[in-house]
């Protein structure tokens, strides 16, 4: 929060906890997956971040690009506890020239969509407090989905912001290999018309106009501390929360079971017959859930996944 002015802030630097992602996301179906693609995938992480981690409510948000292109589709889901997973579906056949834009990735035609969901978690068992709060905030699924506006992930996000708040909002985002990084200004709503004394009117284009001068290098090399020093070491900040993302999962083989069951019996024998097991991979973890005759028919029966390793290669 920025002392003087109506402006707050929120940044993220992810470097091991996007580095675990960038790596399953090197190669995309046997070929190698053009940079590009996975660094708009590494903003789309960092921005997520950002926007989960001011939720009003225990849950999570889901973050999606669908696209009419050779990338059919971005997603990050992000929790409000700062764990996050993200992956992105090609088109078969898709080409992707290594300068490719984010228009080009998804938005030929104008076709591409973006959409934000917000999940609130499970209400608890029993009735505290805390359950009854998270129930008031949100109870169940909200989706927005707002046509495909700007060249590139922040732009994108700083249309949906301006729609979705109305609060003026400014983003920067970078990614490499290494490092994912974004930084989230928004002008803080006037409340009651009442500002401090010493209220800066010209705050909001003093700060903008501070980060402009970040350059791409600082933002994948600095540690944030040091970001925020070089650019606002003349206004004074008051540090409100801070978290640490991470990379999980939250596939299971529970859940998988459960995706077969839904399948049914029937199809999931012809599977069976044609090639002996049923294998699904886990888009965002690579993690491998395999099914023999004999598991199948345990999920038939009892209804419980058996409980044989994960991974089995
Ligand atoms: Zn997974």
């Amino acid at each position: 929060m920025f002392d003087k002015y109506q402006v707050r802030g929120q940044i993220v630097r992810l470097d091991q906890a996007w580095v675990q992602v960038a790596l399953r996301h090197q190669q995309h179906e046997g070929r190698d997956l053009a940079p590009t693609v996975r660094h708009r995938l590494g903003e789309m992480s960092a921005a997520g971040l950002l926007l989960a981690a001011s939720l009003k409510f225990d849950g999570g948000l889901v973050m999606q690009i669908q696209g009419a292109g050779p990338v059919a589709l971005f997603v990050v889901e992000c929790e409000s506890n700062g764990t996050y997973r993200a992956t992105v579906k090609l088109r078969a056949d898709a080409h992707v020239p290594h300068d490719a834009s984010l228009n080009d990735l998804v938005n030929q035609d104008e076709k591409g969509r973006f959409a934000v969901t917000l999940v609130p978690a499970r209400a608890p068992a029993g009735s505290g407090r805390k359950a009854a709060a998270s129930r008031s905030a949100l109870t169940v699924p909200y989706q927005a989905i707002v046509p495909f506006e700007g060249d590139t992930v922040a732009e994108v996000l700083e249309r949906y912001m301006e729609r979705s708040e109305q609060i003026p909002t400014q983003l920067w985002l970078a990614a490499d290999d290494h490092a994912a990084f974004g930084l989230l200004l928004q002008r803080m709503p006037q409340q009651g018309g009442k500002l401090p004394a010493d209220f800066d009117d010209d705050g909001w284009r003093r700060v903008t106009t501070l980060a402009q001068t970040l350059t791409r290098a600082e933002m994948l090399q600095l540690p944030v501390e040091a970001i925020l020093q070089r650019l606002f070491w003349e206004c004074p900040m008051t540090p409100l929360a801070q978290r640490r993302p991470s990379f999980a999962c939250t596939c299971s083989r529970d859940k998988v079971g459960a995706m077969l069951k839904m399948l049914g019996q029937s199809e999931v024998d012809s599977i069976l017959a044609e090639r002996g097991e049923v294998a699904v991979k886990c888009e965002f973890c690579n993690n491998d859930y395999r099914f023999d005759a004999v598991d199948s028919a345990q999920l038939f029966a009892d209804g419980i996944a058996p409980r044989t390793p994960a991974s089995r290669h």
